[in-house]
């Protein structure tokens, strides 16, 4: 029997904003329990809620970058519950009117349609010693809806790596999965061929990529297998345990009226203008699915280069400023993929640490583009600068590291070793490349290294043939 799966994701995103949704305490993750607290987001009688505008202004960001049709109007609604770590015992959200609607990410072989992505307000959490802490109550979130179009695991993953890249290039969350703010719930239904949609089973808070790919998979099989065996599937939510590899049942799934929504009496509408909005559109940096495209097709560059350029803003802005200054992409490209990993993953760095000095850069490239320095010395001295920040020709100068480009001098040295070795010329000439090799060594070797092989080969070559 043929399947199909129909997968829809709810994501949550924490915004990157000083403060929380509706109040001016810091939105900081990490602090000191209940630090971040006040009558507003502790819900005290007759505090009120305040719009927080940036909050608003990255909802639409995320929007824009969707594709999304962003709405006019901004209201607000109550989502009402009982929960401990909800103090309001409501959350507000926007369920009538979702701010961005209609919109879709191009993933390499297919549409995901965004049925919408709304604003709303995160709860608290549980900390140490079974405490409430209400840090997290009322940091901005925001949540994208999908139509269930995935198919698979791995066109959930494309898509989650797109948004994510997304999110951090435009400066919208910083989306560490492992502090919470980005959770992915996923909406999975499988049926036989031809058959409308199946029940759905939602897995709440999956917390890494490699996790929504198990709980995925899992999932489409222990469903073929209830439906194989002529069950129906219970419409619930489920949780993913990672150190068994599996999902296990929470509870049967809420219905829409649970949650008694009505539209939130504390807030009035906000009326966005077009020019707020044509102002936000105008000052939006590039997509870095639109990067991919120009590294691709202009720049020529292989796809592990492209992934290691795009894995980070701060990593993506070393390559853009080094590629404004000296137009070689490619060779940009590799100290980056080469070089620049290898430094911090052998010194276990921190990307976001890094202050590497451009003009440095920039100068290093140029010696060994003008062949003025050996790759070796390049790659030694571009670890002077990331770890110790210095300046690289007088270091170059002062250690005497330039190549030896006189060419009356090289020549000498070349005549010499060729003295010194009368049986190589002759081997080589009997069609041995080993012995070019050999000679091309023994003059390195003369040079302590700092000489163009190509010159030297050059010269070997001429004096061998005038023999
Ligand atoms: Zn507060």
């Amino acid at each position: 029997m043929n399947y199909k799966v129909n997968i829809g994701l709810e994501v949550h995103i924490e915004l990157n904003t000083k403060s929380k949704m509706f109040c001016n305490c810091k939105a900081n993750f990490g602090d000191e329990e209940n630090k971040n607290t006040c009558p507003i987001c502790l819900a005290l009688p007759g505090a009120l809620p305040i719009v927080n505008k940036d909050a608003i202004t990255l909802a639409i960001k995320t929007g824009l970058a969707t594709n999304c049709n962003i709405e006019n109007k901004i209201i607000f609604d109550r989502k009402n519950y009982f929960y401990k770590d909800l103090p309001k015992g409501y959350q507000i959200t926007q369920f009538y009117n979702p701010i961005c609607k209609n919109g879709y990410i191009n993933l390499e072989s297919k549409i995901i349609n965004i049925r919408e992505i709304h604003i709303e307000e995160d709860a608290g959490k549980i900390g140490k010693n079974n405490c409430i802490d209400y840090n997290r109550a009322g940091v901005p979130l925001l949540e994208l809806v999908t139509i269930p179009d995935f198919e698979n695991a791995e066109e959930v993953i494309e898509f989650l790596k797109i948004l994510k890249e997304t999110l951090l290039f435009c400066n919208i969350s910083d989306c560490k999965m492992q502090e919470g703010s980005m959770r992915v719930d996923i909406n999975l239904s499988v049926r036989k061929d031809n058959m409308p949609l199946g029940n759905r089973v939602e897995i709440k808070n999956v917390g890494s990529f490699k996790s929504i790919k198990n709980a995925i998979n899992y999932e489409i099989e222990r469903h073929i297998n209830l439906l194989e065996n002529g069950y129906t599937i219970n419409i619930e939510t489920r949780k993913f345990d990672e150190n068994i590899n599996k999902t296990i049942f929470i509870r049967n799934k809420e219905t829409i009226e649970d949650y008694c929504y009505f539209k939130e009496p504390d807030l009035i509408p906000i009326n966005l203008s077009n020019k707020f909005i044509e102002n936000i559109k105008n000052n939006m940096p590039m997509l870095p699915q639109e990067k991919r495209k120009i590294y691709k097709q202009k720049y020529n560059l292989s796809s592990n280069n492209i992934n290691d350029i795009l894995c980070n803003p701060k990593i993506n802005k070393l390559f853009e400023d080094l590629v404004s200054i000296i137009k070689e992409p490619k060779e940009i490209a590799n100290l980056i993929s080469g070089e620049l990993f290898k430094i911090i993953n052998e010194n276990n760095l921190n990307i976001e640490d890094l202050q590497p000095n451009i003009n440095y850069i920039s100068n290093l490239i140029s010696l060994l583009l003008n062949n003025k320095i050996s790759r070796d010395t390049y790659k030694n001295v571009f670890f002077e600068i990331i770890i110790n920040n210095i300046e690289p020709i007088s270091f170059i100068e002062k250690n005497n590291l330039y190549l030896v480009t006189d060419i009356d001098v090289i020549e000498y040295t070349v005549i010499n070793v060729l003295k010194n070795n009368i049986k190589s010329i002759e081997d080589y000439k009997n069609g041995k490349e080993k012995a070019l090799k050999y000679l091309i060594g023994q003059c390195m070797k003369e040079f302590n290294g700092k000489c163009d092989n190509n010159i030297i080969k050059d010269l070997l070559l001429k004096n061998i043939n005038n023999k």
